[in-house]
């Protein structure tokens, strides 16, 4: 079956007489549970719901694994690492990653005994650090650098040293890439960003081949209390049925607006993973079906950079990613990423192309005529 197909279909009932496709949404904290607990399919509110259920089931579907739903990306990240990683364990993890999962190491498992490898995602980098770790942390393409490591290259050596593998899928979604099949052991993403794709949610997943793993991560849920609300799944399984037209029509005109921006002489250090001239292809081809919703690039300052998102009319500023309205931040205003202060992190939406264009180029012809 093709994934536009599967993503309509992922976790609805079977069909029947009278029923409609799928349930509507449980709110419960308790359930109505008589005598011994274990015969009772649902008894309290933070260990399952129904509609966490079909959603699950969904998203177990696209990533060829086990998935367990979370709160939010954040969530789900700090469920793989208090799952797998002890006192005096080493992690590898990418210097370029998410700013907020290198503090959540930093700041707490660093504290608690766990050792820290950095290397960037370009050239596979990490590759050289992993001897003796516990676990290796891959995200790629990179967010906000948008580099490109090679999943299954990666994989291999750290299976080859006994190091489980943990893939941040947030940019491309599994409909982009699927690290589960590339070998690795856990595919984690926020699906605050394009899976769900209407920027009105905050959720994350984690997916795995062991179902032994899949209890760890659902006790630690459990345990911790990091349980996503039944409304959001309900919201992140309607939205799931157009990931496929949404990622489509969001790469189409993220490679358009690519090519606009490589006429520009005002931008430079243009970064996309689908644009066949970016250092990243190569590998992106391999490995990826979507190149995401994500392009970056410089403009010459801070203060262009900012004259050029106080000019844009359609494009939205705001910081998140992957959603069907085009936004776009400074990245360095929060600080903590490598960027130089005219970086500009662009997520493209669901518009139509020539609309993005034509704000861009009059917001970026104001810049020039301002400068
Ligand atoms: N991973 C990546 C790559 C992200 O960009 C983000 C959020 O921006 C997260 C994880 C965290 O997700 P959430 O905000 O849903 O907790």
């Amino acid at each position: 079956m093709k994934n536009a197909t599967r993503v309509i279909h992922a976790g609805l009932l079977p069909a029947s007489q009278g029923n409609a496709f799928s349930n509507g949404i449980t709110f419960a904290a308790p359930y109505h549970t008589v005598g011994d607990p274990t015969t009772s399919e649902y008894t309290y509110g933070r260990y399952h719901n129904p509609t966490w259920t079909q959603f699950e089931q969904a998203l177990s579907e696209l990533e060829g694994g086990i998935a367990v739903s979370f709160a939010s990306g954040m969530a789900a990240i700090a469920a793989v690492l208090g799952t797998s990683l002890r006192p005096g364990d080493v992690i590898v993890l990418p210097s370029d990653s998410y700013y907020t999962f290198r503090l959540l190491v930093e700041d707490f498992f660093v504290q608690m005994g766990v050792q820290v490898r950095k290397a960037t995602t370009v050239d596979n980098a990490q590759i050289a650090h992993l001897d003796g770790a516990k676990l290796l942390w891959l995200e790629t393409p990179s967010n906000p650098g948008l580099d490109v490591c090679d999943i299954a290259v990666l994989v291999q050596a750290a299976h080859e040293r006994g190091v489980l593998v943990a893939v941040d899928n947030t940019t491309p979604t599994v409909l982009g890439q699927c690290p589960l099949a590339l070998g690795a052991d856990f595919s984690v993403a926020s699906d605050t960003k394009a899976l769900t794709g209407h920027s009105d949610l905050v959720l994350g997943h984690v997916a795995v081949h062991d179902s032994a793993w899949a209890n760890k991560l659902r006790t630690w849920r459990t345990r911790m209390g990091a349980i996503p609300g039944p409304m959001e799944i309900w919201l992140a399984h309607r939205s799931l049925a157009t990931l496929e037209m949404r990622l489509e029509r969001q790469c189409r005109n993220a490679l358009t607006i690519a090519e606009y921006l490589l006429t520009r002489p005002d931008v430079t250090s243009l970064r996309y993973p689908g644009l066949p001239s970016d250092p990243g292809h190569k590998l992106a081809i391999r490995q990826m079906q979507f190149f995401g919703p994500v392009v970056s690039f410089v403009l010459a300052d801070q203060k262009c950079a900012e004259q050029f998102l106080n000019a844009c009319s359609l494009i939205i500023e705001s910081t998140s990613f992957g959603g069907v309205h085009t936004t776009a931040e400074r990245r360095a205003r929060w600080g903590g990423d490598a960027v130089v202060e005219g970086f500009i992190r662009l997520s493209v939406g669901c518009e139509d192309s020539d609309d993005l264009i034509s704000d861009m180029s009059q917001a970026l012809d104001m810049v020039k005529q301002a400068g």
